[in-house]
């Protein structure tokens, strides 16, 4: 029989008359347990609090009590009556003004740059090019993001009458100004005239009534022409219409160019915040800078203190170094590749090429399962492995793994002390969505029209589909080569997602499998779970004792109509919600 835990809460040796349990009683989510949240405080006090914590004796609640409820500093002293009231004192920015300079004196005091992690904060970068969201969302450790789904919204409507892409101001003030815009428009117009053609010909393809819809309430599988029962036809209907509206939204983002504008969400703790910004204000791109400033101004109205570093003298050196780096490494490619560049620009590439792996990772992985379990030094344990046959490796492989329920039942950590190698010449698109990936380490090429573009056997199958994205594309191509020696960086805004881009990984086996059972589902894009299988196929190859593990990895060529069964499975969960309510 299960037993219910939160009988088993245990309580906290913190003393606190009732008094003082009364007035800390708005900041603290209980009183008298020892697992407790922070509430109704501005972000820098929690920093700060937490700062102080790690050199104290003391229980959270009695530090507070002590060193910041009283303090006349942070203007947290007196008792709070309701959660409107503790939020409206949260942002008053006597309050804050308050707690900032308390923070920066605890900072200094007792603080390490971990310290800058204990708070956070949610910024929208709203209107932002796909150039800017991507350089945003390169960051990794920290930060979350969320970004406007080119799946679920077309980007084919205008605002007061020009569509939503994003005019770099070196391009528009160019003499280049009339053919950019020109350029950026026409690819805009090809996906606003091409997406209810896509549709059609998706429903014309795949009819509604030839599919298979499973009954929400009952389970039952039926044709759509089958089915009698009104609700159940209208629900499969609605999960027709959106499905084959995504799948046209996904089938047909090739033409939509690197200026093109979308919002991102960010949470991030001040530390990864602050790293951000600086990164944002050493970037190359006027954008990004411009981002940078724009962004520390509405985080210093939240938590001011944890970025200030960011642009401070010291922040100003490092984002030089960061500068420097940067030119160093074009100086050595000039020096040292180029002939190299001149010899690969003949060949043919694949999509995906594992270029490199650990020939020993068999035994590394195998020796970390075994470590953690005995007394033994490293040394003796890799020892040990390299003398226990092939069988005996696989045997100790499958054990570690077990039996998975689902992907989200990962191999262990033993799986990290594996690494693999890819560089991938994927369309701008797939890049996109793969580069969300924050557990690798990823080195990106610019956006180019150099290598060439995808297509995809939808849009060939329209000779009007096919003919407009071929003519958009040569466009494309013939316009980003007179920029690109001129404006290298602007240049980069006009290449449709359809061009492909180099992208290079590293991760580790246990990032590769949720990597590969992720991006290989059916409702994936098409591009990334072909990208996604070829990278299993490859470790498969090389080390197949290490993926045979690997059981949620979807290896079926792309289902036609994707989307559906999981626009299906939403309309059931909306249903069963509408049924609790
Ligand atoms: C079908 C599909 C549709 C999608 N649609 C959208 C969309 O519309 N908009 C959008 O923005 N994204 C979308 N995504 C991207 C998705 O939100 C993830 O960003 C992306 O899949 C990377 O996955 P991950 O975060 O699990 O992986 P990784 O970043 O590779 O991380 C691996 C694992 O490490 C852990 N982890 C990593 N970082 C953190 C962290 N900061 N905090 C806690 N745990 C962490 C998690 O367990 C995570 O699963 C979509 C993805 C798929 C597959």
């Amino acid at each position: 029989m299960a037993i219910d835990l939160t009988h088993q809460l245990t309580e906290s040796s913190e003393a606190l008359t009732p008094d003082e349990a009364r007035r800390i009683a708005p900041y603290f989510s209980n009183t008298d347990r020892s697992v407790v949240a922070l509430v109704n405080l501005p972000e820098v006090v929690k920093g700060a609090l937490f700062s102080r914590y790690s050199r104290s004796a003391k229980g959270v609640r009695r530090l507070f009590l002590d060193e910041f409820f009283g303090k006349s500093e942070l203007a947290i002293d007196r008792p709070l009556e309701g959660t409107d009231s503790a939020r409206i004192l949260a942002q008053t920015s006597e309050a804050r003004a308050k707690a900032e300079a308390f923070y920066t004196r605890v900072l200094s005091d007792y603080g390490d740059d971990s310290v800058g992690e204990l708070g956070g904060a949610h910024l929208a970068f709203q209107e932002i090019s796909q150039i800017a969201a991507k350089t945003i969302e390169d960051h990794r450790i920290g930060l979350a993001f969320l970004e406007k789904s080119s799946r679920y919204v077309p980007f084919d409507d205008k605002v007061n009458g020009r569509y939503r892409y994003y005019r770099d101001r070196t391009l528009i003030g160019s003499t280049y100004r009339d053919r950019v815009i020109q350029h950026l428009d026409g690819l805009f117009d090809a996906y606003a005239e091409m997406l209810p053609r896509m549709i059609a010909h998706l429903q014309e393809t795949h009819p509604i009534d030839e599919i298979e819809f499973e009954n929400a309430i009952t389970g039952k599988i039926q044709k759509f022409a089958n089915i009698t029962d009104p609700e159940f036809s209208a629900s499969a209907s609605f999960a027709y219409k959106s499905a084959v509206r995504a799948q046209a939204c996904d089938l047909l983002r090739c033409f939509l160019p690197m200026a093109t504008l979308t919002n991102v969400g960010v949470w991030g703790n001040g530390r990864a915040l602050e790293y951000l910004l600086l990164h944002l204000y050493a970037d190359p791109f006027e954008e990004n800078r411009i981002l940078g400033h724009a962004g520390a101004h509405e985080l210093d109205a939240v938590i001011g203190p944890f970025i200030k570093r960011a642009d401070d003298e010291k922040g100003k050196r490092l984002q030089e170094y960061l500068q420097g780096r940067r030119a160093t490494q074009r100086e050595l490619v000039k020096q040292y590749l180029g002939e190299v560049r001149r010899a690969q620009a003949a060949s043919p590439e694949p999509k995906v090429t594992l270029t490199r792996f650990d020939a020993d990772a068999v035994d590394a992985v195998v020796s970390a399962i075994l470590y953690g379990a005995t007394d033994t030094p490293k040394r003796d344990v890799n020892a040990r492995v390299r003398e226990l046959s092939a069988a005996q490796k696989t045997e100790i492989l499958r054990a570690y793994v077990g039996l998975r329920g689902n992907r989200r039942h990962k191999p262990g950590r033993a799986f990290e002390h594996a690494r693999y190698e890819f560089d991938l010449l994927i369309n701008i698109g797939e890049f996109r969505d793969l580069q969300r990936h924050r557990l690798v380490t990823p080195d990106r090429q610019q956006y180019t029209t150099a290598h060439g573009y995808d297509t995809n056997d939808q849009i060939n199958a329209v000779p009007e589909i096919r003919d407009a994205y071929n003519a958009r594309m040569e466009c494309a191509d013939k316009l980003y080569r007179e920029l690109a020696d001129k404006y290298p960086n602007q240049a980069q805004y006009l290449v449709p997602f359809g061009y492909r881009v180099r992208y290079n990984i590293e991760l580790n086996l246990r990032e590769l499998y949720h990597w590969c059972e992720l991006r290989t589902v059916e409702q994936g894009h098409p591009d990334y779970r072909l990208t996604s299988q070829q990278m299993y196929y490859a470790v498969r190859e090389a080390q197949p004792e290490l993926v045979e593990g690997m059981t949620f990895v979807n290896l079926n060529p792309n289902p036609p109509m994707s989307r559906l069964r999981a626009e299906m499975r939403s309309a059931r969960k909306k249903k069963s919600g509408e049924t609790k309510s």
